[in-house]
């Protein structure tokens, strides 16, 4: 077993270095995962940035969130996992003691642990993570498609509040990674029709092939063309995965009677919407938000496993860490798709 590993470490705004660190020691409830893939994620690029609000992040540190990977080492007290097993992780990690995890809404924890936010990630070759987040892969499943277990299964827990039946009508905002997820996730929630609105032509050609009915230019569109052509379609839900205060606005605007706006998208801590409640009245609508992952995992994992969504065909070419800090530098390349890591 090598001492020193490659690892991304994040100093501080705008600072990260390709160092050789020591490979961790694991605990007794531990295991050290090698990792495979790791996912280049929203927040990592908001930690990147020095924005606040998403995490307490304390550099030096090693972030990365999105990862699968072989087991190398097992703790002592460790059950249930051994080297060789191939293992996504999910990396928000509870107290179990808190008010929170006592009455099932773990994923509030007042001492919550995030892996690569609050420790070491999955940016290096290997992590140690407590055995209880390792949630195991088949053989039959690649490594890069385990890695978007977690940002499938945060998906997931925003679509089950969502609650779409059989023949809805559901708008999607926005087509990056997360909004192509939502697609398929409302096509398998059964929705018989799924409009898409995205200004990229590339992302809207993406959303056509993995199923979307109508493909929308918002930027396109005249002042309340958009709003119009939505009231004709009486979305049953929008899920704005977008994040921006205009397109937030948009959501509402664009919900039918009776809808539920599902506001997906991570906007700034600060960052302020205009919303008439006249208009949430007359529509009777439901505003609803989605936080994290809360028992999502193995589901999402299992949509993986059996083909069932598809977390590839919008991914760039794997890249090596060596140019993970210009992907969180260059918002350009970022455009082109989600990116993930290979080691
Ligand atoms: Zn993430
Ligand atoms: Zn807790």
């Amino acid at each position: 077993m090598e001492k020193t590993m490659k690892a991304a470490v994040f100093h501080g705004r705008h600072d990260m270095r390709i160092e050789q660190i020591e490979v961790p020691k694991i605990k007794e409830n531990e295991v050290l995962v090698k990792v495979a893939y790791c996912g280049v994620c929203g927040t990592d690029v908001h930690i990147f940035e020095g924005d606040k609000g998403c995490a307490e992040v304390h550099p030096p540190i090693v972030l990365g969130h999105e990862f699968s990977g072989i087991v190398a080492e097992v703790g002592a007290a460790v059950q249930g996992r051994k080297a060789g097993d191939r293992v996504n992780v999910d990396p928000n990690v509870l107290c179990g003691s808190c008010k929170y995890c006592l009455s099932a809404k773990g994923h509030f924890c007042e001492h919550m642990t995030g892996i690569g936010t609050m420790v070491n990630g999955g940016f290096a070759e290997y992590v140690a993570v407590p055995a209880g987040q390792t949630h195991l892969i088949s053989e039959k499943t690649d490594m890069q498609s385990a890695a978007m277990t977690e940002p499938l299964a945060c998906c997931l827990h925003g679509m089950d509040l969502c609650e779409i039946k059989p023949g809805d009508r559901v708008l999607i905002i926005g087509a990056g990674m997360i909004g192509l997820l939502m697609l398929q996730l409302s096509r398998l929630s059964g929705a018989a029709f799924v409009a898409v609105s995205e200004p990229v032509a590339a992302k809207r050609e993406e959303a056509k092939k993995l199923g979307a009915d109508l493909c929308i230019d918002p930027v396109s569109m005249a002042g309340g063309e958009f709003e119009k052509l939505c009231q004709g379609y009486d979305f049953n839900c929008v899920i704005e995965c977008a994040g921006l205060t205009r397109t937030i606005e948009q959501a509402v605007a664009a919900a039918g009677k009776k809808a539920t706006v599902m506001l997906f998208g991570l906007t700034k801590p600060d960052d302020a919407v205009t919303l008439k409640p006249y208009d949430v009245f007359s529509k009777e609508l439901t505003l609803r938000s989605s936080y994290i992952n809360p028992y999502t995992q193995q589901r999402a994992l299992a949509l993986i496993e059996q083909g069932r969504v598809d977390v590839k065909s919008m991914a760039c070419p794997p890249v090596p860490l060596e140019k993970l800090p210009e992907v969180l530098a260059d918002a350009k390349l970022r455009t082109k798709g989600k990116y993930v890591v290979k080691f």
